[in-house]
């Protein structure tokens, strides 16, 4: 993959990208993301906010523009769902991760997100990756369902390449023949983007496995593995959810799962001192 020279790719110095969202330094802190598949509501966008944060959330996740397979299908509630997610910010500071599917919304939607998502079925739309790249917003790159790790990093190559170097990957399962579970959660792309790119990689086990129960043992070995993060979805009501309603965690689950993601986290960062020496990063601002 050296001779293709992206951008992306790490350099001699072995150094990798931080990208700091708040507090957090993405690359460096574990950071998770949790929230609704999709804003439905104020008071289910707020109350999860609330929940998700006292048990430890980083960021709030949350669409207001959402991809849906069925046209028929709830399609979010668009830029009224930008003002709730701006209203949750409000109330609990968390910081804001909301996907954006068309470029002509990709500069207008920086005044509501901290992150702007780029889903899995638009890892390739080109003309959405260059105007996230004319932001300065990071963005949040999940991995397209049948694509190559040389293919994704071609896709954050293009954010790259408009000027802004804020690209966080995301692993969320891709296609493979096992009906058990929604996607086949790829962990072996975790440290072999590692490998080659010095950009941070966050799991997301919730679309990645598309079943509750599969969701922490998941977490866990993202963690294992060497994620930089997770995203999950959590609904403060699941078997209310519009969309995605069998991988919402409840508050109670999210809760346990993030006390056992941070401890296994701090002994991993025990284990490797060197690996998460803070000189081997770049801070970005
Ligand atoms: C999502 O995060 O809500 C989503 C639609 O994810 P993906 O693009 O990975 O399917
Ligand atoms: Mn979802």
């Amino acid at each position: 993959m050296k001779d293709l020279k992206l951008c992306a790719l790490k350099n001699n110095d072995n150094k990798r990208t931080v990208i700091k969202v708040g507090d957090v330094r993405i690359g460096l802190d574990f950071v998770i993301i949790a929230g609704p598949c999709s804003v439905e509501s104020e008071k289910q966008t707020i109350i999860t906010a609330q929940k998700v944060k006292e048990a430890g959330a980083d960021m709030l996740r949350g669409g207001a523009f959402k991809p849906r397979t069925s046209p028929y299908a709830f399609q979010g509630l668009g830029i009224k769902g930008l003002k709730i997610l701006e209203k949750a910010k409000k109330e609990t500071g968390l910081p804001i991760v909301t996907e954006v599917i068309d470029p002509r919304d990709a500069s207008w939607v920086c005044e509501y997100a901290d992150i702007l998502q780029v889903g899995a079925r638009n890892m390739q739309n080109f003309s959405l990756l260059k105007e996230v790249g004319k932001t300065d917003k990071p963005v949040l790159l999940k991995r397209g369902m049948y694509s190559t790790l040389s293919e994704w990093l071609n896709c954050a190559e293009y954010i790259l390449a408009e000027g802004n170097p804020k690209v966080i990957l995301c692993e969320r399962g891709i296609r493979t023949h096992e009906t058990y579970t929604r996607n086949t959660l790829d962990l072996s792309i975790v440290p072999a983007a590692q490998e080659v790119t010095h950009l941070p990689i966050i799991v997301d086990p919730s679309h990645g496995t598309g079943r509750l129960s599969l969701i922490p043992p998941m977490s866990m070995a993202a963690v294992a593995a060497g994620a930089d993060g997770i995203i999950v979805e959590s609904h403060y009501k699941p078997c209310e959810a519009l969309c995605d309603k069998d991988q919402a965690l409840d508050p109670e689950m999210f809760r346990d799962l993030a006390t056992r993601v941070r401890s296994l986290r701090e002994f991993m960062e025990n284990l490797d001192k060197e690996r998460y020496d803070e000189s081997k990063f770049i801070e970005l601002i």
